[in-house]
């Protein structure tokens, strides 16, 4: 039997039930968080937490836990958990509110869901994609993570028509990320990523991506590019908690670098490789 944590208790997944009037349901009003785990144990844990207290905050909904809390939780699903490396899903709406109306009440009772899957190691998944420049449709706070994922969704499908991975989301031909990852461009042999701006969300992987390429003597800058850029770059690649680092060689009709994966790209992956829990 395959339990899941829901509102303070542990059930079967079956058994799960979350009221129609969760204004998640109704409204997606609700953040999220997808946090990896290799051998049993939680990566950038810390960072995490962060960000969903932070996404809580932008939004108005009390944190429902403490770090320590939450690890208890994920502690008892991994338990039971038979594979090795496994995704921690945590998902927290406002609650339930009846009858149906936008304004929130006062005072609601956050709704908390966790839940564990098993996770295929990247180095299967990290052969070299494509992505589709795509004009970026979202809202403007995508720095919160948001359950509310339509725009997401359906920038993913535009990619996915043209036989792309993932959509070269952009404004106006400068760059902010993917439906699911951030990018980073290389241009002789110096690293260039979007801001952590409001128009991307700032990954937990770009930003650990940034921290050990600084350690190993690279320069990174934190700067918009456009389009044309990341055509006319040496490599590129994406990141995400997890794929981790994807190197990516076609951008729309266009070969980037030599077309293969670059020694930048190969050489943050192996860093990143071995920082992870062993
Ligand atoms: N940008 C968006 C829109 C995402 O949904 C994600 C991950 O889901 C990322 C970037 C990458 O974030 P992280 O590295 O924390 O997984």
């Amino acid at each position: 039997m395959k339990e899941i944590y829901l509102n303070g208790e542990f059930v079967a997944e079956s058994e799960a039930r979350v009221s129609v009037f969760d204004r998640g349901f109704l409204f997606a009003d609700g953040v999220y968080e997808a946090i990896p785990v290799y051998h049993r144990i939680p990566f950038l844990f810390d960072r995490h937490y962060k960000r969903l207290c932070g996404s809580l905050e932008a939004i108005g909904i009390p944190f429902p836990m403490n770090e320590q809390e939450w690890m208890r939780v994920f502690r008892r699903l991994l338990d039971s958990t038979p594979s090795e490396n496994a995704s921690i899903y945590i998902q927290v709406t406002r609650g339930t509110q009846h009858p149906r109306q936008h304004a929130p009440a006062d005072n609601m009772t956050p709704t908390v869901l966790v839940t564990v899957s098993p996770m295929e190691l990247p180095e299967q998944l990290a052969s070299p994609v494509k992505i589709e420049p795509v004009e970026d449709i979202r809202w403007l706070r995508c720095d919160i993570k948001s359950i509310s994922l339509l725009g997401n969704i359906l920038l993913k499908q535009e990619a996915m028509k043209h036989g792309a991975a993932e959509p070269l989301l952009h404004r106006a031909g400068r760059v902010t990320e993917g439906a699911a990852c951030n990018y980073f461009i290389v241009e002789q042999e110096q690293l260039r990523t979007p801001p952590a701006d409001q128009l991307i969300l700032s990954g937990i992987t770009r930003e650990w991506v940034i921290e050990l390429a600084r350690k190993a003597g690279m320069k990174v800058s934190e700067e918009a590019f456009s389009l044309a850029e990341v055509y006319n770059a040496d490599e590129c690649f994406l990141t995400s908690s997890t794929r981790e680092i994807v190197p990516v060689t076609q951008a729309g009709e266009h070969q980037i670098g030599n077309g293969k994966p670059g020694p930048v790209t190969k050489r943050l992956a192996e860093l990143f490789r071995a920082q992870r829990p062993q």
